[in-house]
């Protein structure tokens, strides 16, 4: 990963489409039996070499629910083994895809400090930030 999607998410099925790699899925799907949509972040590559930014994020009609994740990568192996955030899948050996198994592309240019709870993808619109 990753982008994550928080409970603001409408259910709408916008981003279920647009995703380049299939990472996502919807509420009823979702593995850790939250009503929204999820995002798989043993799939996710931040639509690195396919999109300029995120085509999830892009879409999605309800700002703020998409925010950055950490990089999957394995020195955040254990951030996303957390169960209550995430349900990782199993390879058909039965080991569980988390960084250490393989790492996905992620967006250098995003730094760290950058993601994390609230960090947006999308840019607020003009048109809501306050003027005067
Ligand atoms: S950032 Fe790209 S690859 Fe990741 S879930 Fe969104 S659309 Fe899919
Ligand atoms: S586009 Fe946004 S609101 Fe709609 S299903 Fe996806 S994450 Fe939820």
């Amino acid at each position: 990963m990753a982008v994550i999607i928080n409970d603001t998410c409408i259910t709408c099925d916008a981003c279920l489409q647009q995703c380049p790699v299939n990472a996502i899925v919807d509420d009823f799907a979702n593995p850790i039996g939250k009503k929204q949509y999820y995002v798989q972040p043993e799939k996710c590559v931040e639509c690195v070499g396919i999109y300029d930014d995120p085509q999830c994020a892009a879409i999605c009609p309800s700002i703020g629910c998409i925010t950055w994740d950490m990089p999957f990568i394995a020195s955040f192996d254990e951030h996303f083994r957390n169960e209550t955030i995430y349900k990782l899948g199993v390879s058909k050996e039965g080991t569980l895809k988390s960084p250490i198994y393989k790492e996905k592309s992620y967006r250098e240019d995003i730094a760290l400090c950058d993601r994390g709870v609230g960090k947006l993808v999308q840019e607020e619109p003009d048109a809501l930030q306050e003027v005067g």
